[in-house]
């Protein structure tokens, strides 16, 4: 057996070389082969020069260096690509994960082959009311508009058995939102509660801002409600508009109120107000499927297909 750890590193000088000497210290004498592939997502710091002290090491390292910085999500993929392990860890530089969780997540897929994931949640959460509110609230909109069910305070820090991390890979979409990928591509998942740690060194690169964008991202790549959404305000616009004249009607022969020019006009409005919606709604509907078409995810995906079939006989 053979675990990969995948390091996505942007600005991390300062943790790089304890992050591998931390798992230096939690894998010593561990009965199997491991490696640690850096991704370097184009840092401006010292990263590159620290990432390649390691080559020297005993640990067998891969690094790929980006570019420029392509964002956490990129560093993954590119990661998991590079990853030769039979199981493979997505963990992050600056220790606020235990690399020895990783270890017990490896004993989970070796001792539960029923689950294909180990993936780490926070059981209570370390940041301020107002970003916890914040993030509650987040999951709690996403669940209801997606079509794909996130568990709140659970990581990318996660082990993934090779079938698994070939379904992510085969998910070639370039807006990636990685939580709502590892659901969707299914298999189990054994949820595992952690402790985060401090930071070693360094800022977290996460802002209120960038957050924000990200749970957009992550709404959005899993639904097509907005596109469509307007297939219902403009129904309801046609069918008030019905229901004005319907009442502006009754009223000028039931009580012989005149129909004014203004009643016309109202319904005009809220009819072709709401015709035009709908049309944009309509358009949605078809964009919604051109947009779910061009992302290419696969059909279905198999976990494993049985057969009492003997190979290479036909019939
Ligand atoms: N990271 C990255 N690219 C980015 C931002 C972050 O590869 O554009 C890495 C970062 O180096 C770290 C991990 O993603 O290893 C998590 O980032 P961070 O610690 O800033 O996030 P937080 O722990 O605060 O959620
Ligand atoms: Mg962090």
């Amino acid at each position: 057996m053979k675990l990969s750890l995948v390091v996505p590193c942007y600005n991390e000088q300062g943790n790089v070389p304890l992050f591998y000497e931390a798992v230096k210290n939690d894998f010593d004498g561990v009965d199997f082969d491991y490696e640690i592939v850096f991704v370097n997502d184009g840092s401006s710091d010292g990263t590159s020069a620290e990432l390649k002290n390691l080559l020297s090491g005993e640990i067998p390292v891969k690094i790929v260096n980006f570019s420029r910085n392509f964002g956490k999500e990129a560093a993954m993929y590119a990661g998991l690509e590079q990853a030769a392990g039979d199981y493979v860890t997505i963990i992050d530089a600056d220790l606020q994960q235990r690399p020895s969780i990783a270890l017990e997540m490896a004993r989970i897929l070796d001792e539960e082959p029923e689950y294909d994931c180990v993936a780490a949640y926070q059981e209570s959460r370390k940041e301020g009311g107002f970003m916890t509110f914040m993030k509650k609230s987040f999951y709690r909109a996403a669940n209801a508009f997606t079509e794909i069910e996130l568990m709140p305070d659970a990581s990318d820090f996660r082990t993934f058995r090779r079938n698994m991390v070939e379904s992510i890979l085969s998910l070639k979409e370039n807006f990636r939102f990685s939580k709502g990928l590892f659901t969707w591509v299914g298999y189990n998942t054994k949820y595992l509660p952690y402790v985060v740690e401090e930071r070693a060194t360094g800022e977290s690169k996460w802002s209120f801002k960038k957050l924000l964008a990200y749970g957009l991202e992550g709404v959005i790549s899993f639904t097509t409600f907005p596109l469509r959404f307007p297939v219902y305000l403009g129904a309801a616009g046609i069918l008030s508009s019905l229901v004005y004249l319907i009442v502006s009607l009754a009223l000028r022969f039931g009580s012989h109120h005149a129909l004014t020019a203004m009643n016309a006009v109202i319904t005009l409005i809220l009819f072709f107000g709401g015709a035009l919606l709908m049309s944009v709604g309509v358009l949605g509907e078809y964009l919604a499927r051109v947009y779910v078409q061009t992302k290419g995810r696969p059909i279905y995906i198999a976990k494993e297909i049985l057969t009492n079939e003997e190979e290479g006989k036909n019939g």
